[in-house]
Formats: structure tokens, C-alpha cells, sequence
């Protein structure tokens, strides 16, 4: 059976398990050439950046999107649901600087 821990505060979890699943990707289509692509600099970027993408066969779409998965104890799932970016923290950084 497979043990799982908090990833916030590393407690051990049972049964009561939250999990978080984030996914990040770019909401605009990366391959789009625009226009400053089209001087010649980025021109030889761009023809490198293809080029490796044929040696090493990756995926464009895949380089660019991230995902992530997270358990979750219940007290740390209850104060990541109240905010889940982490803006309170920020604020009150923000806050101590002045
Ligand atoms: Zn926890």
C-alpha cells in the first residue's frame, strides 16, 4: 500500500487526504511567429530553436506546460483552499517593508 505524506507540513496522511492539481501553460500559441521574430537575429533563434527541437524530439506544447500534484493534510488543504496563491503571504510582505 502506498504511503502518503503532506506535502506542506510532511505529516503523515491517512484516509483524509486532500489532493491539489495544478497545471500551468501558456494561454497564447508559442509557435506563433510574430513580427519581431522576423528580423533577422531572431530569425537564426528561431531556426536554432527548431533544430534542437529535432535532435532531441521534444515537444513544444509539453516543454511549455507544467504540472503539478500535491497531498494534502486536512488543516494545510483548509488554509490553502482559503488562498491558494499565496496572495495573503505576499500582502503581508509587502506590508513589513514599509
Ligand atoms: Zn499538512
Amino acid at each position: 500500500m502506498l504511503h502518503f505524506s503532506c506535502d506542506l507540513c510532511g505529516q503523515p496522511l491517512d484516509d483524509q487526504r486532500y489532493v491539489v492539481r495544478m497545471e500551468i501553460f501558456a494561454a497564447f500559441d508559442p509557435e506563433t511567429i510574430t513580427e519581431a521574430d522576423l528580423d533577422a537575429d531572431h530569425l537564426q533563434t528561431v531556426a536554432d530553436e527548431i533544430h534542437e527541437m529535432e535532435l532531441t524530439g521534444a515537444d513544444l506544447d509539453q516543454s511549455n506546460s507544467k504540472s503539478y500534484r500535491f497531498d494534502l493534510c486536512p488543516r494545510c488543504h483548509a488554509r490553502y483552499a482559503k488562498d491558494p496563491l499565496g496572495r495573503e503571504a505576499l500582502r503581508r510582505l509587502n506590508f513589513s517593508k514599509n
